[in-house]
């Protein structure tokens, strides 16, 4: 990522998360699960799949404009979102698209189809998919991963996606628990896809990755080693729902690196945060102009707290004196207050 703007240093093009779950704005502060998981599986079915059941309409609603909100005031004006709400899924999409818009924040949208709610779940998650980008949604067709779908379900998420000449975004080796999801997509996935995670990925497949390295930490799956796809694949960074803020996704991403590789430099997270532009080209020319300078990743290794002062978005500026300008901040974390009591109520 270039700086532009004549001797300024401190301009840059909108950030791009590649990987986001903006339905879990809410999550912070539930109620602990009813004992420790033990592992990432059992972090899924114990929070994450608790979580998502609980969804109706306005939580999606209010996590969404929070989770925009707080991305727009970190510099990202992108966000690829990967959905799940099993109780609430027609129309789920367009509350998303429809939040991130409100705030100023470019969306690109998926529902995640699983065979883990039954046959109907499964069949209303692609329906959701396909209602949305017909009717001229921007996003992908969503699938949860290899592990909670059977291959007629694998066959329909891939097929759904080439009739729409959409791509797939999907869950890829996150945990061990998905360790054959090389063998299940090699020669399914296409170089549209979006594969999320790979840390367990043992070979080659086509699409482009997310690498979420914060969250793998948090769910202690292992290391993705992501440069070993620097050949082969475009990687992007994502934050797998814990924020928008993708300079300090870009820190981590980097320490992860040198953690395991003492000669790692930080122009390889950097070059992740670039991937994301072939995601979504739009932010390139989207512009933020920084507290700091220079926006240099040998600099913003060591820097944290580098904020935002203003952010054009297609021409509109949505945030000046590092204020949103579309939306009123205040009420925005007050009416997510209000549903997150209203969903940890419910868990
Ligand atoms: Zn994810």
């Amino acid at each position: 990522m270039s700086t532009n703007g004549a001797g300024a240093g401190f301009e840059t093009p909108g950030l791009v998360c590649a990987h986001h779950h903006l339905y879990s704005t809410l999550a912070r502060g539930m109620p602990a699960p009813p004992r420790v998981p033990k592992d990432f599986g059992e972090i899924l079915e114990l929070v994450w799949w608790r979580l998502d059941l609980a969804l109706d309409e306005e939580m999606i609603r209010w996590s969404a404009m929070l989770g925009a909100l707080e991305a727009l005031e970190r510099g990202t004006t992108a966000i690829v979102d990967h959905h799940a709400s099993p109780n609430a899924i027609e129309g789920s999409l367009d509350v998303i698209a429809d939040a991130c818009e409100a705030v100023g924040v470019r969306s690109s949208c998926c529902y995640e189809v699983t065979d883990r709610n039954g046959a109907d779940g499964m069949r209303r998650g692609l329906e959701e998919n396909e209602r949305f980008l017909r009717g001229g949604g921007q996003g992908f067709v969503g699938a949860h991963a290899c592990f909670t779908l059977s291959d007629e379900s694998l066959a329909a998420v891939s097929g759904l996606a080439e009739d729409l000449g959409a791509g797939v975004h999907i869950h890829v080796a996150e945990g061990e628990i998905d360790r054959a999801a090389g063998s299940r997509l090699e020669g399914v996935a296409r170089s549209d896809w979006l594969l999320a995670h790979c840390v367990h990925l043992d070979r080659p497949l086509e699409g482009r990755i997310a690498h979420n390295a914060r969250s793998n930490m948090n769910n202690a799956v292992g290391y993705a080693r992501p440069t070993r796809w620097a050949g082969s694949n475009t990687v992007a960074l994502g934050t797998d729902g814990i924020g928008g803020d993708m300079l300090e996704e870009f820190r981590i991403a980097y320490v992860r690196h040198r953690e395991s590789d003492v000669t790692a430099s930080p122009e390889s997270a950097w070059s992740f945060l670039e991937g994301g532009y072939e995601l979504f080209p739009e932010a390139h020319e989207d512009r933020v102009v920084w507290s700091y300078e220079p926006m240099e990743p040998w600099h913003l290794a060591f820097t944290p707290g580098v904020r935002p002062l203003e952010v054009t978005v297609g021409g509109e500026v949505v945030l000046s004196d590092g204020v949103p300008t579309k939306v009123d901040p205040v009420e925005v974390r007050a009416r997510a207050a209000e549903q997150a009591a209203r969903l940890h109520s419910r868990l």
